[in-house]
């Protein structure tokens, strides 16, 4: 969403085509907030409705309690995270075999890069690529 808080009519975003508008009057709830040029809503109240939708569908869905909540990990939390992601990455590196025709299998899934490019850029050519 743009934030553009330049004040225009809302006659006058809708010949110009332009989604929202922002009169710098507060809303009947208090949201200083564009409102949708189409129909004049506040964007901030739309905001909220559709979010206190999604909890209440969610209720619906799920019976239990609903909690729109996202919970941060901690600094702590978030470093045992990469170094988890960092090991996996470690063991999968372990896992797979070297492949010296790594690069130049990478470049022939390039569109419109020729063997020759390949070549001229000194990597070697896997032998299913190679000319019997
Ligand atoms: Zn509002």
């Amino acid at each position: 969403m743009t934030n553009n808080r330049q004040i225009i009519a809302r006659s006058a975003a809708k010949s110009a085509n332009i989604a929202r508008f922002y009169t710098g009057v507060a809303c009947s709830r208090g949201h200083l907030s564009p409102r949708y040029t189409a129909s004049g809503n506040c964007c901030e109240c739309a905001r909220a409705a559709s979010s206190a939708n999604y909890v209440k569908r969610k209720r619906q869905e799920y019976g239990a309690p609903y909690q729109h909540t996202v919970t941060v990990p901690t600094r702590a939390v978030a470093d045992e995270i990469d170094a988890l992601a960092a090991r996996r990455m470690v063991e999968h590196r372990a896992s797979v075999p070297d492949d010296p025709y790594r690069a130049a299998r990478a470049l022939l899934q390039v569109p419109g890069v020729s063997l020759d490019v390949i070549r001229q850029m000194g990597y070697e050519l896997p032998p299913e690529v190679l000319p019997l």
